[in-house]
């Protein structure tokens, strides 16, 4: 589990290493890392989480770099730099179906939030592209899926 809310030290870095496969896989602070042996002594380290990567690392540098991404993970959420003036102003200016669309992704967050609580993307776990991207395979899935029957079924109601 990720700590929040206060300054990270080596201390506080708890380190797990195993293999996946051919994958040297090592969790920090909470977090996965993938190492991959660059051509010298060093290593590139990939955070599984937001797939950022940093080469050449070994030693010291590699602990930096651990605390510096687990502390850029669990430091509080900024504080929002959004107007909420401002943005309920232009939700005014939208009209008709631009507000049944906006209703729409409203009501993904409110469901989120239900589900995961409150949505903190550094902190957050899931790793945002991926399940995107999923979520983009299956709507492509769903969309076929849809036409297919669509089609069978205008043929059917076409045959006698
Ligand atoms: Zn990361």
């Amino acid at each position: 589990m990720i700590r929040r809310g206060r300054g990270l030290r080596k201390d506080d870095l708890e380190q797990s290493s195993r293999f996946e496969g051919k994958d040297h896989l090592v969790t920090v602070g909470g977090l996965e890392f993938k190492l991959l042996k660059d051509a010298g002594s060093t290593l590139t380290v990939t955070c599984r989480t937001c797939s950022v990567a940093k080469a050449a690392l070994s030693g010291v540098a590699l602990h930096a770099f651990y605390l510096e991404h687990v502390g850029a993970h669990t430091a509080p959420p900024p504080a929002p730099t959004l107007d909420l003036e401002q943005l309920v102003e232009r939700v005014r200016a939208l009209k008709g179906d631009e507000l049944e669309v906006l209703a729409l992704v409203v009501d993904g967050l409110e469901r989120g939030l239900k589900v995961y609580g409150q949505l903190v993307v550094n902190g957050d776990a899931r790793d945002f592209e991926a399940e995107a991207l999923q979520e983009v395979r299956d709507a492509a899935i769903y969309a076929a899926a849809g036409i297919v029957r669509r089609r069978r079924l205008a043929l059917a109601g076409a045959t006698p």
